[in-house]
């Protein structure tokens, strides 16, 4: 099996060019690596859209705050890059800090509706560190079509309106969350709990499942369905609910009136022990 070619910044923009020049189309999966079958889903679909498939390894500083996880967070390289070379990843991008942010790096890219919202309320700086790589891994890659999970449902919403809002010119696709067994959807993160946490962990799902349930059964107030997933999954004694909300799905606005009138996601972030989590459920 040939590697998954493993490039630099030069390396990649000439390996573009050429494609370019031949006219093929190319897919784009950003990551900060530690992959797991919830990234490699990313990276089937974009298989399925374009010629050639790019996935970019880079733990971004600059989403992380100052008492978060950046030195933690797990760095898994080789067999990062075994999984992508046998999955067929065409180019693997891994650059180094100078590559993204040489001195005296200034610009950044903010959304002031969505920012500061949910998620963003107490990772503040966070979507800005987002959106302003992205845009950049955008720039370079260039790519035709670029593939995001719904697990970050927010990001996914954030970028898709980016893309709209500075006419970029590649096609956002958001691709389903993939789940454990049991129901925790995969993260990067589920690496630091412990293995009675996993299990208490499940909750999350079962209580967004059950939303759903209300809704499917006719309910359509945001309140009650909200108090009904937040009792729910205070069943759990050692989770900490740092915000459940009921949005249209369409930029994550609040229901006027509180009452479910268009598609609808529930959001939650909790935090078990040390860990933060989030999940999500489209109701419709
Ligand atoms: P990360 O490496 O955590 O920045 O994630 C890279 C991409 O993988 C993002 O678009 C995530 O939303 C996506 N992703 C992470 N976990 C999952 C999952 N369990 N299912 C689907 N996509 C995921």
């Amino acid at each position: 099996m040939k590697t998954a070619a493993l490039l630099s910044l030069k390396d990649l923009s000439f390996l573009i060019q050429n494609w370019k020049r031949s006219k093929d189309t190319i897919a784009f999966v950003p990551t900060m690596g530690a992959l797991h079958d919830g990234h490699l889903s990313l990276v089937k679909i974009a298989k399925q859209h374009a010629k050639k498939t790019v996935v970019s390894i880079f733990v971004n500083p600059i989403q992380f705050g100052p008492n978060e996880d950046f030195n933690k967070y797990p760095r898994t390289f080789e067999s990062d890059l075994e999984k992508l070379t046998k999955i067929g990843t065409d180019a693997v991008f891994f650059p180094n800090n100078e590559e993204i942010y040489p001195n005296g790096f200034s610009t950044y890219v903010y959304n002031r509706e969505m920012s500061s919202d949910l998620c963003g309320a107490s990772r503040p700086g966070h979507f800005e560190g987002v959106l302003t790589v992205v845009l950049k891994l955008f720039n370079i890659v260039d790519p035709d079509y670029s593939v995001f999970g719904k697990k970050d449902y927010q990001q996914w919403k954030l970028i898709e309106k980016m893309s709209l809002d500075l006419n970029l010119r590649t096609k956002v696709i958001g691709a389903d969350i993939v789940r454990e067994p049991h129901g925790l959807a995969m993260s990067s993160r589920n690496n630091f709990l412990s293995i009675e946490d996993r299990d208490k962990a499940a909750i999350i799902y079962k209580s967004l499942t059950y939303g759903k349930t209300l809704y499917k059964d006719g309910c359509r107030s945001v309140k009650e369905i909200c108090q009904a997933v937040k009792s729910k999954l205070c069943e759990e004694k050692k989770i900490q609910v740092e915000y459940l909300e009921l949005r249209q799905q369409d930029l994550l606005m609040t229901f006027p009136n509180d009452i479910v009138t268009s598609p609808a996601v529930v959001l939650v972030a909790v935090r078990l022990g040390d860990v933060r989590l989030i999940d999500n459920l489209e109701l419709n």
